[in-house]
């Protein structure tokens, strides 16, 4: 293994050049080429073209017409298994023909987590991954990419996670209004919440709300437990150590132990950041 630590190393330090497109937080990724203990190629992620990713650059930019099959792909980043319009890079390296591929880390998006390794897996490939070590510097290159999975800063958002992952912790919020929102298995429909965090005072159940502009006073329900099990659709409304009010609907949750590939739940949240608890000026949906 020790001889292909120059080659991940180069793709670390590649991946670290990455560039993003927009506001949003995107991954740093470096891809590295190897034929016979050679480098053929390397390239990151934006290196070409805005958001354009790393092995897609490798193959269709650099490499275009060459002959890579055969060789050893060095990654950061497992590759991705979907896209808007592009074809996703873990069907390139498949087409390729690439005989090894080298993962640094698997994605933290719960849509595409461990599945990158998993195709290129069940068509041949043989998949390896970065020592520890390397893969601990990858992560603190990635910190607010992998962030955005276990956190929301905006008081108004929607939260796609997997609740096995970081104690089910998922904080919605910033400065006064932060809710570190705390959820744990139940069903393939349902889902624990939990006042266990500091940041968090009480939980309920807004029984009968559809949507958060049916919440005239977000009070009036019954924080009374530390838990409460919530249905998809259902509303829970949150008040925080600061008296700040939050209403976090329920729009999907997926178990992996019942019907689901993996474990998931999807969110919708906003918090009154006046510190009112009114919830009827809100739109019923919120912007995401
Ligand atoms: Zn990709």
């Amino acid at each position: 293994m020790n001889d292909y630590l120059p080659f991940m190393t180069l793709a670390i330090e590649a991946g670290k050049k990455s560039t993003c497109e927009d506001e949003r937080s995107h991954p740093k990724v470096g891809a590295v080429i190897v034929r016979d203990g050679k480098v053929l190629e390397t390239a990151y992620r934006g290196e070409l073209g805005n958001g354009d990713h790393a092995e897609y650059t490798l193959f269709e930019k650099k490499l275009n017409g060459s002959d890579v099959a055969g060789t050893a792909l060095f990654t950061t980043l497992e590759p991705c298994t979907a896209r808007n319009t592009k074809k996703p890079c873990s069907h390139w390296v498949v087409e390729k023909g690439i005989r090894q591929v080298f993962v640094g880390m698997l994605d933290p998006n719960p849509r595409i987590y461990n599945k990158g390794c998993a195709y290129l897996k069940a068509n041949g490939v043989e998949v390896h991954y970065f020592p520890e070590k390397l893969r601990e510097e990858i992560e603190r290159d990635n910190f607010s990419f992998i962030k955005q999975f276990s956190a929301n800063p905006r008081p108004n958002g929607k939260a796609d996670f997997d609740y096995t992952n970081n104690d089910g912790i998922f904080t919605i919020g910033n400065g006064d209004y932060i809710f570190e929102t705390k959820w744990s298995k139940a069903s393939d429909f349902s889902i624990h919440v939990y006042n266990d965090m500091p940041s968090v005072k009480t939980v309920a159940i807004a029984l009968g709300a559809e949507s958060f502009s049916e919440i005239k006073d977000a009070t009036i329900y019954d924080g009374s437990s530390r838990a409460r099990t919530i249905k998809e659709g259902e509303i829970v409304v949150m008040r925080n150590a600061n008296g700040y009010c939050a209403a976090v609907k329920v729009i999907d949750v997926k178990d992996s132990s019942r019907s689901d590939a993996h474990d998931q739940i999807i969110f919708e949240y906003s918090i009154l950041t006046d510190k009112t608890v009114d919830f009827s000026r809100v739109q019923a949906e919120t912007e995401i």
